[in-house]
């Protein structure tokens, strides 16, 4: 018997439905997954017959009972029982619109059920009921799809796709985030109707994409959503990046496949969405900034015009336009400094300048700029991660020396009025630069005492009085 059905929890489930006379099954995603090593601790059952109504009596009599919540909507219930969350749901068949993913439901049977899932390895259940106890229920093969790790729908793909195109999505998201093939004439079926994805709400293609992002190789699903045709309709601006134009016989690297390569390798350093939403956009403006010059292609300005663009990218796409939007900004923005800091001969000051730039992202930045090393010359690579190993160093010594991360002006505005009894105006924001100007430069420390005296040589300066002095 397959190990996971020996938790307490299954068999809770199985003597209530055997008393109640139901039959029940575990269902669908926890399959895939228990048969994958990878047991998690969501359930899905399905009732054949009310799932709220066994729900409610499987609560009654668990000990220490659980947590119900009744979605009489969705006809579904879950328990949350210990760290385990159970939901059941009784067996449906459903019907579809064209114009609508939102099914029309009807009760139906555990084969109907199994019909309406989006993948045979979806689609996979096992039985809870006591004379049957553990045995499989597979219509569609999907254990063998599994080992072979192919992703194929149960049903015809042009109807499951058509049906609900969010699937379309589904696919490329479980091939990427499992690795699995997409049998062709599903792939067929996603490129010939991909424009129906726009029937989808935004928020549900951005689940599916973040989950892609999250994966350990990125790359593999953007690929596909490249290969089918969605990308150019879910993510435009990514599209455009795809290509290399020539001009007197040179052209300039990919950068759709460049941004795919900083990806993966941003994703070996790092779990975190946002950062590796950053390496998806750090040369998102490079299409609108490209020229051909005599000294051959250049992007100048992409970093300012990508970071500029980075709030709109993330209202269309429905992403939170919250702290994570303005890291991701500042992330894109700076994320040639460090480069620049690494070719030249780093000094102090320019050090000093991106730490109060970056604040507490310096960290995150370098790994963003470690990531997009892309080179296939491993003497440049070498060359450059010794660099910013160099940078690092630096940054860590220039802040120990001068705390410099979190840079707070050691003078407020309000000490500069008050000082030379001035109107609030532009001169005051002239020696408040100054003086920020003065620290990141080496020339005076970062504490009150020697501000305040640069203060007093700066009004001098600018030929300012100092009343009662
Ligand atoms: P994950 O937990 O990684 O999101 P999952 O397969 O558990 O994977 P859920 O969205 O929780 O994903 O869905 C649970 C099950 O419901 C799936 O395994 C599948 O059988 C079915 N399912 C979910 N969404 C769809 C859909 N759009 N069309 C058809 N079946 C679906």
């Amino acid at each position: 018997m397959i190990e996971f059905l020996k938790h307490p929890v299954f068999n809770i489930i199985s003597e209530i439905a055997a008393i109640e006379n139901t039959q029940v099954y575990v269902v669908g995603g926890f399959v895939r997954d228990a048969l994958l090593g990878k047991p998690s601790k969501d359930i899905d059952i399905v009732v054949i017959g009310s799932g709220i109504e066994l729900a409610e009596k499987i609560n009654k009599r668990i000990p220490g009972q659980g947590r119900l919540s009744v979605f009489k909507n969705f006809g579904t219930a879950m328990i949350k029982y210990n760290d385990w969350e159970i939901e059941f749901v009784g067996a449906r068949k459903e019907s579809y619109r064209l114009d609508s993913r939102k099914p029309i439901v009807e009760n139906g049977t555990l084969q109907d059920d199994q019909n309406r899932r989006d993948f045979t390895i979806n689609a996979m259940a096992i039985s809870l009921n006591p004379k049957t106890y553990g045995q499989f229920v597979d219509p569609f093969n999907g254990i063998d799809d599994l080992k072979n790790k192919i992703i194929r729908t149960p049903v015809d793909p042009i109807i499951t796709f058509s049906d609900d195109p969010l699937r379309m999505m589904r696919a490329i998201r479980f091939a990427s985030q499992l690795h699995f093939t997409i049998v062709p004439e599903a792939l067929d079926a996603i490129k010939n109707q991909c424009d129906r994805i726009n029937i989808v709400s935004g928020e549900r293609i951005m689940d599916e994409l973040n989950k892609i992002i999250l994966g350990s190789i990125p790359s593999f699903g953007f690929k596909l959503l490249d290969q089918t045709g969605l990308l150019p309709i879910i993510f435009p601006e990514m599209a455009k990046l795809k290509g290399i134009e020539k001009i007197e016989g040179k052209g300039h690297k990919d950068n759709f496949y460049h941004t795919l390569k900083v990806l993966d390798n941003i994703s070996i350093n790092t779990n975190d969405l946002w950062l590796r939403w950053a390496a998806i956009l750090h040369d998102i403006a490079k299409p609108e900034t490209k020229r051909y010059t005599e000294s051959g292609w250049t992007f100048h300005g992409h970093d300012a015009l990508g970071a500029k663009m980075v709030p709109e990218i993330f209202r269309k796409m429905k992403l939170p336009l919250n702290q994570k939007m303005k890291f991701v900004q500042k992330m894109v923005l700076l994320h040639l400094r460090p480069i620049a800091l690494a070719k030249e001969v780093v000094t102090d000051s320019a050090v000093r300048r991106l730490l109060a730039e970056a604040e507490n992202d310096v960290d995150d930045l370098m790994v963003l700029c470690e990531a997009d090393i892309t080179s296939k010359d491993d003497g440049k690579v070498k060359k450059y991660m010794a660099n910013f190993k160099l940078v690092r160093q630096k940054l860590k010594e220039v802040e120990e020396k001068d705390a410099i991360r979190n840079f707070q002006p050691p003078i407020s505005g309000e000490l500069i009025i008050e000082t030379f009894k001035l109107k609030p105006s532009k001169v005051v924001g002239e020696i408040k630069q100054s003086i920020k100007d003065a620290i990141l430069d080496g020339k005076i420390r970062n504490n009150y005492e020697e501000a305040f005296q640069f203060m007093l040589q700066e009004g001098k300066r600018l030929g300012l009085s100092l009343p009662g002095i």
